[in-house]
């Protein structure tokens, strides 16, 4: 097993702050060291609503299975099925840990069983299709499931296929890594990144030019790649690469330009509006795409990232974006503030499937679910609901070990800190690097029992 870095303190972890982080503890709710994004609506706020309606949702991943276990609380009577093959649960958050060599695989991986409230039916298929006229979902196996209303949690499609030459089964050789793929490819990077931290060289990284879920995860890993190489006194004889997809670091502008001067302090080297076009494995090269024509770069180490799309089953259905910017990678068409679908209104879309400007991460999946649970539970009762979501997400980035910046914001770019005074989002400190790799969890699967 390589070396794992335990959950500490930093060195340069002081009084005062320590000091701050009891404070902020007292201050959190029942989740106790959970993360600002763990705050919001309970599952119970509501009473429960008598109906013999059959509601169907596809996907029992983070946004599935929150949405199973508040419906499943909210309703009385009512056929709840969950549609999803995998008997896995990941907690995905956790793959950037196991793959800086902080956390084992096991911290990633639990049973999809263990969070399904009791009478709710799980088919263990994948949907096939979806056809919002006749209000239907046809599995994988064959199955029709006819449903009155539809919560769609599929989460996204990532696209390695989209890249020439990549092999997700070489994950983990050559230099290759990916944080994306599974729990088993985190654990394979790691294992790629330990082995060239010892001798150093040339790593590259980078982000896809679609959307992503957690956007801050490439910038998060290549600064605690940073860091291994400098615990490991290789920094000195190594280059490191960082290529931005467009001409900034980050979507929000303050934390870009935070980043760049992080990048700057550190000696990484940018490259701005490069995107992954081609890899070679055995050669060890990465060609990118530029304003000017492509672009080579050797590499000893390499994080892949690739594209990430809406899963094929939405993508080839109406639910999709017809026009405009989400429509290519075939995002649902919701409306950003209440996830019902904007031409079938008995139909949700949450989670990373959703076509809104802001999200794909956990964090917006606690504030995104019960809006939408509680908008398909007025529906049913024949009320209106005003529940509203105002696009917040959240992104504990790393800067590294032992110290991150929890930054959190909405919609309007507007820094939405949950502790202003006692977290600032924009420093680096050793609470919000416990947040992340400590209080995440526990909160998080709270979250998945729909009481968080
Ligand atoms: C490396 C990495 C780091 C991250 N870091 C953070 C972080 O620090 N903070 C944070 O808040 N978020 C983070 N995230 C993002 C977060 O994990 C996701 O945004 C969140 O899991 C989205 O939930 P979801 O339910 O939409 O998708 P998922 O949790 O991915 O679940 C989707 C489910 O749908 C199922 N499915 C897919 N297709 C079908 C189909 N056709 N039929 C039926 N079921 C289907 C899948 O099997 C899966 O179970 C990170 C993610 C990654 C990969």
């Amino acid at each position: 097993m390589p070396d794992l870095i335990p959950t500490r303190l930093p060195d340069q972890a002081d009084i005062p702050e320590r000091r701050r982080f009891l404070t902020a503890l007292s201050l959190l709710p029942a989740a106790g060291a959970g993360a600002a994004w763990m705050s919001g609506p309970t599952a119970h706020a509501q009473p429960q609503v008598n109906s013999r309606a059959h509601i169907v949702i596809v996907g029992g991943g983070a946004a599935g299975l929150t949405a199973a276990n508040r419906l499943a609380t909210g309703l009385q009577g009512a056929k709840i099925t969950v549609v999803d093959a995998r008997k896995e649960h990941y907690y995905q958050p956790g793959f950037t840990l196991v793959a800086s060599g902080i956390k084992p695989q096991n911290y990633v991986v639990t049973g999809t069983a263990d969070y399904l409230p009791q009478g709710v039916e799980w088919v263990q298929a994948s949907a096939a299709e979806i056809d919002p006229e006749s209000r239907k979902v046809v599995t994988s196996d064959g199955k029709t499931l006819n449903y009155d209303f539809l919560i769609v949690a599929s989460g996204l499609k990532l696209d390695y296929a989209a890249i020439p030459g990549m092999d997700t089964e070489r994950i983990g050789q050559n230099g290759l890594g990916s944080i994306y793929h599974s729990p088993q490819a985190a654990q394979a990077t790691w294992t790629s990144l330990s082995s060239f931290a010892d001798k150093g060289g040339v790593a590259v990284f980078s982000r896809p030019a679609t959307e992503m879920k957690c956007a801050g995860a490439p910038l998060k890993y290549t600064f605690i790649s940073d860091d291994h190489l400098r615990r490991r006194g290789t920094r000195s004889k190594s280059e490191i690469i960082y290529n931005a997809h467009n001409k900034a670091f980050f979507s929000v502008p303050i934390v870009s330009e935070k980043v760049r001067m992080l990048f700057e302090d550190r000696g990484v080297k940018t490259r701005m509006e490069r995107v992954l076009a081609s890899i070679d494995i055995d050669k060890r090269v990465a060609t990118f795409k530029t304003p000017d024509g492509t672009e080579e770069q050797p590499y000893d180490f390499i994080n892949v990232i690739p594209p990430m799309r809406a899963p094929d089953v939405v993508r080839n259905s109406p639910l999709r974006w017809q026009t405009g910017p989400w429509a290519a990678d075939g995002w649902m068409e919701v409306d950003r503030h209440t996830l019902r679908h904007k031409r079938y209104p008995n139909v949700f879309g949450v989670g990373d499937v959703a076509g809104v400007p802001k999200g794909k991460t956990a964090a917006s999946v606690k504030w995104q679910v019960p809006v939408a649970v509680d908008h398909l539970l007025a529906s049913i009762a024949g009320k209106e609901s005003t529940a509203s979501y105002n696009g917040y997400t959240s992104c504990p980035l790393i800067t590294r070990l032992g110290q991150a910046m929890l930054v959190e914001f909405d919609y309007k770019d507007n820094l939405t800190p949950s502790f202003p005074g006692i977290i600032a989002p924009l420093e680096e400190l050793w609470i919000s690097w416990v947040m992340k790799t400590m209080a995440l969890k526990p909160t998080y699967l709270s979250m998945l029992r729909g009481r968080a």
